[in-house]
Order: C-alpha cells, then structure tokens, then sequence
C-alpha cells in the first residue's frame, strides 16, 4: 500500500490521491489494459489504427472525473494543479500502481502542459481547449532523430553536431523538414512540440528552436510504428516533416532558444518517473504477497533467508527511490517557472529509477521461481513494458555523464537543463 505520512504531503494531496485510487479501483481493469497494449501492432499502421489501440472509453471516464485534464491551467477549464508537482506526483504514484499502463497514459499529457509556458496566451488556450474537446487524443514531444539520440540532449556541445531537423523561416511561417524517432503517443496526437534547428552550424544548445505542429496539417506523417516486446498504450513511432508549415506564433521558444525554456519542463518530466515508481511499488507488493503465500521447504518462501531479504532489500530501494522523488517535486514547488533548481536532480533521478526498477525485475524473477514469466502474472507484462521504456527520457548512464560533467565544473548552462 502507498504511505502518504511524508512531510512534504498535505491533506489536499491525500484526497487527490484518494480521487485517483477511488477511479481505478472503479474504472481500471488491468487485464483487459494489459491485453489491449499486446495487440499486435504493424509497422505501418496509421494514426487511426493507433488511436483506436486506446482505451477510449477509460479516457473518456477520466476525463468527466477531472483527471485528464488536472494538469491543465484552471483559466483554460484545467483542474490547475501542474505546477504542484507534489500532487501531480501523488496522482501519478497511485495511478501508477493501481492502474499500471493507465499512469503512464495520463502522465504522457499532463506532462506536455508546461510547454504552453511560452506560448502566446490565445495559442495556450486554442490547443488545450482542443486537448479537453477532443477526447481521443494526446500529447507529445519530439526531440531524438534516427542519427541523433543521446546527442540531442546535449553530452557535448560541438558546433553542427546533433540534429538534422531543419526549420526555414518563409515569410510569417516555418517550414519543417526532416525526420524523427522514438516518438511516445506521436501518432495519437493533436499537437507534438518539435525541437527543429534554425541554425544549422552552431552548437545544440543555441542552434535549436521549439514548434507546436499540428498534426491535422499538411506536411506531418507516421513513417514507422516501433514494435516493442511491451508496448504501451499510446504508442512510439518515427516521424518525417516534408514542407510541414508552422506558423511563427506556434513557435514555442525564443528562435535558437529551445534550451532556454527546457528547463522549466524537468518538473514536469518527473510526473513519468512517479507512475513508475507506483507501478514499480505495485509488482514489489505483489511478489511479497506471494512470498508469503508460497510455500517450500517446509515454510513460506519469504522465510528463507535468500528470498527474505530480496523482498526486504527492494523494499529499501523503493522507499529511497520514493524519497528522492518526492523531495525533488517538493523542492520544484519552491521555484518560479522557467528556473533551474538543481541541476542534478532529474539527472539522478532518472539514472536511480532504472536502478531500482532492475532491481525488481531481478528480485520478482528469483522469488516467482518458474512462473516469473507466466502470462497469468501481471508481473511479465510490468517487466516487459518497463524493459521497453527504459531508455525513455535518456539512457541512465548518460545522466550520469551529465552529473559529472556538472560535478566537475565542465557542464555549460545548456548541458545543465536537459
Ligand atoms: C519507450 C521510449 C520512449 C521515448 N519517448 C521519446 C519521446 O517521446 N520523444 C523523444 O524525443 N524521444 C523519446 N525517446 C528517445 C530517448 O530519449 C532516446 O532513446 C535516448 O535519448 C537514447 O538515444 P538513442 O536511443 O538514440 O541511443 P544512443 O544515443 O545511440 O545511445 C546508445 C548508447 O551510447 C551511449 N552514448 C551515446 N552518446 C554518448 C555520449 N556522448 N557520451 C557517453 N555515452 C553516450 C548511450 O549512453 C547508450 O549507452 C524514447 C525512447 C524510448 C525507448
């Protein structure tokens, strides 16, 4: 069960929480989320084939309870909670471990409203009303290319390097031409933010510009549906702009200044990490249970020492990882929008979430014995959705390359924020 006794959270956020687990309890049906997400999936499906993988229906309930549009500004009909990323943490935490795949479903867009912060108001309010009329889509965000992953989230910040995506300026529009990769829910989107170079010589960190394409316009397609061994509900494909046109007041950074405002988007970021941890906490209650259930030698296996303490051990892990992560999104309230707290923070954060969560995968392996991968476990779904999205956000171990970069007083400003 989550523990809602931290300092950090209030009796607002309990009762949000106690909203969320309510609805899933309700509304969830995790078989049947799980069976949707394992549908096969061709590469050459279309945007409509991938809409309707989703569970439209669930979207639909969320939406009329409050919850698909919590993050959303209250001025524009939203529930107005993005900036406390300690509820959107609470929220995304329990919907993580009672709704598994539905956490990340609702993560996905919540995360995505802090990129109106720059957008002229009326654009803001246009595309988020359109977000809460159209209930069967999403939101995304677009940065990696097929030739620049890790690149374009700035190890290394050499002049020309990373990113082919090129935007011209034409008049009072940009045109948009190049491809992108590993794009989550990009075909079941309305809007994608896209990080595009409007300098193709200087470094990443001053060459690259922010645009909100629409995807109903010309000038946008799927090329290729990625194929995971535990897909997700919404989706990751590859992307080609030919031409896309994007008027200049859908542009949403200063021209060059896509870095700049990144940084203000890490809060948010943090809400996908939340609903891991609560689907992590969710696999880790279920193999203790069965620890104390099965029995061998003699006794339940969780009296022997070998399975006793990897129960105990990840327990640890979680509990620190749920520390961490909640201190980082109390530590983010503090800030205005658009600042930097702690550089290292997301960095950490997304290399020990992985940490943990391979941990648990190792542990409910060893302690399920032969029935670990049984499809009658929601665990083998949990650890193959979870393999498939590890590299989301960033490798691990790049984050690490960036901490130390910081460490060492190497890191640029730019480095610092992404
Ligand atoms: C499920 C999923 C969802 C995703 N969603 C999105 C999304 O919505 N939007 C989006 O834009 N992207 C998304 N991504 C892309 C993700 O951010 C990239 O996969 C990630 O940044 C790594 O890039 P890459 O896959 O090209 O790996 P590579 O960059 O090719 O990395 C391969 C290996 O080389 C190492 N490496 C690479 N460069 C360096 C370096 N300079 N220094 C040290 N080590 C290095 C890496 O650590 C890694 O071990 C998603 C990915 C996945 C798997």
């Amino acid at each position: 069960m989550l523990n809602w006794n931290l300092p950090y959270i209030t009796d607002e956020h309990r009762s949000l929480a106690a909203l969320m687990k309510d609805f899933c309890e309700r509304e969830v049906d995790l078989r049947a989320l799980n069976d949707l997400a394992d549908k096969p999936i061709a590469p050459n499906a279309t945007p409509a084939d991938l809409r309707a993988r989703l569970p439209l229906d669930l979207l639909n309930k969320a939406h009329d309870a409050g919850l698909r549009q919590i993050a959303a500004p209250a001025k524009f009909g939203g529930g107005g909670y993005g900036e406390d990323h300690v509820a959107m943490g609470a929220l995304a935490e329990t919907a993580g471990y009672y709704g598994g795949q539905f956490g990340r479903l609702m993560t996905i867009a919540w995360k995505q409203m802090a990129a109106f912060e720059y957008a002229p108001e009326e654009v803001a309010k246009e595309v988020i009303e359109d977000f809460m009329n159209d209930r069967t889509t999403m939101m995304a965000a677009s940065f990696t290319e097929p030739n620049s992953g890790s690149d374009m989230l700035l190890p290394y910040d050499e002049p020309g390097v990373a990113g082919q995506t090129l935007a011209v300026k034409d008049g009072d529009d940009w045109v948009i031409n190049g491809d992108k990769m590993f794009c989550t829910a990009g075909g079941v989107s309305n809007y994608i933010t896209v990080m595009a170079r409007t300098d193709p010589k200087g470094p990443i960190s001053k060459s690259m510009t922010q645009f909100l394409v629409n995807t109903r316009n010309p000038g946008w397609s799927v090329t290729r549906v990625n194929d995971n061994m535990g897909n997700e509900l919404s989706s990751n494909v590859q992307m080609r702009f030919e031409n896309c046109r994007v008027p200049d007041k859908y542009r949403m950074s200063p021209v060059n200044g896509a870095f700049e405002v990144g940084k203000s988007r890490l809060a948010g970021k943090t809400a996908h990490l939340f609903a891991e941890l609560g689907w992590t906490e969710r696999a880790w209650e279920d193999f203790k249970e069965y620890s104390k259930a099965r029995i061998q030698g003699g006794k339940r296996i969780i009296e022997h020492n070998n399975v006793g303490m990897l129960v105990a051990e990840t327990d640890c892990l979680i509990r620190t990882l749920r520390l961490f992560l909640y201190n980082d999104a109390w530590e983010w309230c503090g800030e205005g929008r658009g600042q930097l707290r702690d550089p290292l923070g997301w960095f950490y954060a997304n290399w020990y979430c992985k940490k943990v969560m391979w941990r648990v995968f190792e542990a409910g392996l060893e302690i399920y014995g032969g029935l670990a991968p049984s499809r009658e476990l929601n665990f083998e779904h949990f650890v193959r959705v979870k393999m498939s999205m590890f590299h989301g956000g960033s490798t691990g171990l790049l984050s690490l390359v960036k901490a130390a970069k910081v460490i060492a007083g190497q890191a640029s400003d730019a480095v610092q924020e992404t």
